[in-house]
């Protein structure tokens, strides 16, 4: 299905690791160290892990996180989830992805947030001599979360930037734990130089994004409702800050209705990065050509429209210039 959209979908810079989970690779985890699970047949577990269309907000849709995050909390069970995620990906045709996770929520076994981080960025490599598929880490601090366990993310963010990791991030409740509560973070991270991408703007509105914007941010996660505030909206294309949209993720979130009010088009149109991801493919049950299928489809986007996002998605990623020059040579040879 939708394969014909395959050629757009190259590039990933919004997926959490929690929520891009088989259910295949968990009830492997799960036999190896003998936890339980609601069920060890793959489809019925799907059940648990898929958010139901009648979902009613982005707190219920989090729920679906929990089944994940038993198998990501040993080197075995990290190292096996991961490993198939990148290859299905890699099957779908995607060069480039960047993996967003918690360190802190894997620390519930013996693993510390540094040593969850070090098999990670090993097991990326792995991924890329296995399947071909390149792939950084974004660390999340999670929103309601304590201070002192989000302070040791950003010390680990620091000790391995731009050697696996390229970014942070602030994932979690927005509506529950708003951006104002974190200014005291935003000033450590940017002492620091670290740069980071913030989920605003997805359950809340473009207040959440301006917070994000004023202190630094350098992509925002979502950014749907920014059109609120004709402020941000300048600020935005002055700034060629890009957004990483996910618009099935935002309508099982609630944060809009249906597709079609999703304002991809009117940011373009005006100018805006506007960059195109599945943030949660698992729960979501989507994929990055489903989503492309979903702009022409359902938001009536144009050839030329999907193909501007494809290419603002490969410039907007954390590579080198080279690196993007090689995805971009793949685009337009798809194309
Ligand atoms: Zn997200």
């Amino acid at each position: 299905m939708n394969e014909k959209y395959r050629k757009y979908a190259l590039v990933e810079l919004h997926l959490h690791l929690d929520g891009a989970l088989s259910s295949k690779a968990i009830i492997e985890v799960a036999k190896k160290e003998g936890f339980d699970l609601p069920t060890f047949d793959e489809e019925e577990l799907n059940k648990y892990l898929v958010v139901p269309k009648n979902c009613q907000s982005l707190n219920e849709y989090l729920e679906k996180f929990d089944i994940p995050n038993l198998a990501l909390q040993t080197e075995f069970g990290l190292r096996t989830c991961t490993l198939d995620l990148l290859k299905r990906l890699s099957e779908d045709g995607i060069k480039y992805v960047e993996i967003r996770m918690a360190p802190q929520l894997s620390t519930q076994g013996k693993l510390t947030q540094e040593e969850v981080v070090i098999i990670l960025i090993n097991v990326l490599r792995m991924g890329e001599e296995l399947y071909g598929i390149k792939s950084n880490l974004i660390l999340c601090l999670m929103r309601g979360a304590s201070k002192e366990k989000n302070l040791e993310t950003i010390e680990v963010a620091r000790r391995y930037l731009n050697h696996g990791v390229v970014l942070l991030d602030f994932a979690g409740a927005e509506a529950l734990w708003p951006n104002d509560i974190y200014l005291d973070e935003f000033k450590i991270i940017n002492g620091y130089n670290i740069p980071f991408t913030n989920h605003a703007g997805e359950a809340l509105g473009a207040g959440s994004v301006k917070i994000a914007l004023d202190n630094g941010a350098v992509r925002i996660g979502h950014g749907t409702h920014s059109y609120q505030d004709e402020e941000v909206m300048k600020y935005l294309i002055e700034h060629k800050i890009p957004l990483e949209m996910c618009p099935t993720s935002n309508i099982d979130t609630k944060a809009i209705k249906n597709y079609q009010e999703m304002p991809i088009k009117q940011y373009l149109d005006r100018g805006i990065i506007v960059t195109l991801s599945t943030d949660d493919p698992t729960v979501s049950n989507v994929t990055l050509k489903d989503e492309y299928a979903h702009l022409q489809n359902d938001m009536g986007l144009s050839d030329d429209d999907l193909h501007t996002i494809a290419l603002n998605t490969i410039n907007a990623a954390r590579l080198s210039e080279e690196e993007k020059e090689q995805l971009r040579q793949i685009l337009e040879k798809n194309l």
